[in-house]
């Protein structure tokens, strides 16, 4: 990876360029003033005048205002939930089952679409939100940008196969990130099924189920039959209410990109979750190294929105590119702003190259004692 050019180097020592260039040049390096140097070239030089070379995260610089909630501004938030599990375990099934519970759908008689995660409203008035990428690849990439977005994982396990090496890696994921576990036991309707085989298989890897005296929650079901999907969410409810979320739901929205791609007709689609806050049409929205306003948004089933409050998952036409998944947004008051912060992430970018996954950056250059 490389980072400043030779003048830059030079400018942050406050030497001249053609000081650092026979610097080079005594190392048998030769370069040109506009020349971008790698990590080891430019401590070694810096070194010979005296500096001490520190890399630090690129995100810090930047003054992105986040309102500070009090207690009292603090509302209960519907939870959000990630389907984890071994490939044909019944994750897709599940939230098929799941999405057809939800009692507000048929009412607003959309046509469903896929905006990388929806809501339900079960009977009891209750919401929940579900991440609907399949697999853990949502919440792998999100979590390797820094974003948590889950509250509460359920691991999918179908009754007539085993713990597979696809589940244990997605418990592993969720007790890295510290999200709580249900255990969903699938295909029970299954002649074959055998759920006590699945707990046993878990209680080997330290993982006790509550009917076994331990402290997960879990529950037998059939996503192909609809069985006992009320019961799961329930416990879903049940983990939610004590883990006690809130949000204040009264000031600009903060949140994490799902996903997003440009549209032929639309531009640039971004789908996103409201994490606190309420976002409004008319925003101007910082997401990743990309910026706009918010010209148009809508829910899963195709309504158009005018505002989208906590754990609503939304998607929405106005950034002038494609942020990744997990980068976090932020509302702006400045558009102007907005756009530098955006382009300056952009540079830093470029500037680290596509190969490297760490995101450090040549920022400071402090003088040895
Ligand atoms: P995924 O790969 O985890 O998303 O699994 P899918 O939901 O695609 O399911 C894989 C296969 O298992 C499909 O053929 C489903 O119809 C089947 N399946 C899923 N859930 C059940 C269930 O509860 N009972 C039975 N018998 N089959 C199921
Ligand atoms: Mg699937």
């Amino acid at each position: 990876t490389e980072f400043v050019t030779v003048s830059e180097l030079a400018s942050m020592m406050d030497v001249q360029p053609t000081q650092v260039i026979s610097a080079c040049m005594s190392l048998g390096i030769f370069v040109s003033i506009n020349q971008r140097l790698d990590a080891e070239t430019i401590a070694i030089v810096a070194d010979e005048f005296g500096f001490e070379v520190e890399f630090v995260s690129a995100e810090v610089q930047e003054a992105i205002p986040v309102q500070e909630d009090k207690d009292e501004d603090l509302l209960p938030r519907a939870p959000i939930v990630t389907v984890m599990g071994h490939v044909d375990h019944g994750k897709t099934s599940l939230l098929d089952r799941i999405r057809n519970a939800d009692v507000i759908a048929g009412e607003a008689g959309g046509i469903t679409q896929h905006i990388g995660a929806y809501s339900v409203t079960l009977e009891n008035g209750k919401r929940i939100t579900f991440l609907d990428t399949p697999g853990h690849e949502a919440f792998t990439a999100m979590r390797a940008r820094g974003a948590q977005v889950t509250d509460i994982a359920i691991i999918i396990v179908a009754a007539d196969d085993d713990v597979m090496p696809q589940t244990k890696e997605a418990i592993a994921h969720a007790q890295a990130a510290g999200v709580p576990m249900i255990f969903a036991i699938n295909k029970v309707d299954k002649p074959t099924a055998n759920p006590d085989k699945i707990r046993e298989q878990l209680s080997q890897m330290n993982i006790l189920v509550e009917e076994w005296g331990g402290k997960y929650q879990c529950q037998e079901i059939s996503a192909k039959q609809g069985l006992y999907i009320d019961e799961l969410l329930e416990k879903v409810l049940l983990e939610a209410e004590l883990l006690d979320l809130k949000a204040n739901p009264n000031k600009n929205a903060v949140g994490t990109v799902i996903e997003s791609s440009l549209d032929k007709g639309r531009g640039y689609v971004t789908n996103m979750l409201v994490e606190a806050g309420t976002l409004k049409i008319g925003d101007i929205i910082l997401a990743g190294r990309y910026a706009g306003r918010v010209r148009a948004m809508h829910n899963e089933h195709g309504k158009n929105l005018k505002e989208a409050g906590p754990a609503v998952p939304v998607s929405i036409l106005g950034i002038n590119g494609a942020p990744s998944a997990g980068d976090k947004f932020y509302i702006m008051d400045d558009e102007r702003e907005a756009r530098s912060i955006a382009t300056k992430r952009e540079q830093l970018y470029r500037e680290q190259g596509l190969r490297t996954q760490k995101h450090i950056t040549l920022d400071e250059i402090g003088r040895r004692l």
